[in-house]
């Protein structure tokens, strides 16, 4: 497995698995990999001939009030992980490789930046968008995987592929999630204990909405209401939005007719926890 910390070194890499007509998927990370992320690379490593996993903390996704200097890194853990998984290179470059002085170039998905995470995260989604476009271009994949967990950002990234007529697949995969059921994330090192227990009311949350509409709910408010209940149950839990809506717009819907999500950010202190189910 080779490390690679330049856009030059990668890009080299790229044209010579091009040239001996190699597939190559891409799992784009932020690194403090964990078993969500291994289900992604697993997948890859099925379905192409190279893997390669991007390991970057992007500062252009995070407000100037997040936790980017906080994010958990850890590169050996990381290194290790890929290893294992047969992947075949990492691509782990500096900041400045990526936003040398003087860069001015983003893509800005707009109306569908603005929703759910988006309200609470303004320039999150251009930000994603934009490094998911450079590290498209750097390494050329015929597929890239990502998780359903951030579904807003699936949404918008497989727009993004659409609207600008790129030339690969985009492919979603489930959430996996703690034994509990709480979705794994590599934030969830910050809560503490009692936060750690009560965040499991997030996945309830999305149990209850599942089992209604299961049972044929197809009405928002009810669904909702009852998302809302199991997340009282958590004390410490500040809900940042609760939302129905239609997949492909993300505008809010009163019922469930063809695709919805069911979406949600919760604080637990400053943590921010998000889940969702796909209804219909
Ligand atoms: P991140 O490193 O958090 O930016 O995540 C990188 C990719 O892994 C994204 O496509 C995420 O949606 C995906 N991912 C993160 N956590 C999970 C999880 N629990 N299950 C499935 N995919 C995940």
């Amino acid at each position: 497995m080779e490390i690679f910390t330049t856009v030059s070194e990668m890009k080299n890499q790229t044209a010579l698995w091009k040239q001996s007509g190699k597939s190559i998927g891409l799992v784009p990370t932020m690194g403090y990999l964990h078993a969500g992320h291994a289900s992604l690379i697993e997948e890859a490593r099925r379905k192409n001939d190279v893997v390669v996993v991007s390991i970057f903390v992007n500062p252009s996704q995070f407000a100037p009030n997040e936790d980017f200097e906080r994010y958990p890194r850890d590169m050996a853990a990381d290194s290790a992980l890929c290893l294992e998984q047969g992947v075949d290179a990492i691509f782990a470059p500096s900041t400045g490789e990526m936003y040398p002085e003087g860069y001015i170039s983003y893509v800005d998905p707009v109306d569908l930046s603005t929703r759910l995470c988006g309200k609470s995260r303004p320039g999150h989604f251009r930000g994603v968008c934009t490094v998911v476009l450079k590290l498209f271009n750097i390494m050329q994949p015929d597929r890239a995987y990502f998780g359903q967990k951030d579904a807003q950002q699936l949404i918008i990234l497989s727009r993004m592929v659409e609207d600008l007529n790129l030339d690969l697949q985009i492919c979603p995969m489930p959430i996996i999630r703690e034994s509990d059921g709480l979705a794994i994330s590599s934030r969830n090192v910050y809560l503490s204990g009692e936060e750690r227990a009560q965040a499991v009311q997030l996945y309830a949350a999305t149990e209850a909405a599942r089992r209604l509409y299961a049972a044929g709910e197809r009405s928002v408010a009810p669904i909702v209401a009852a998302m809302e209940c199991e997340l009282a149950k958590a004390g410490l839990a500040r809900i940042d939005y609760l939302e129905i809506v239609d997949l492909r717009t993300l505008n809010q819907v009163e019922r469930i007719e063809g695709q919805c999500l069911a979406a949600m950010a919760v604080y637990f202190g400053k943590t921010r926890l998000i889940d969702n189910i796909l209804l219909g």
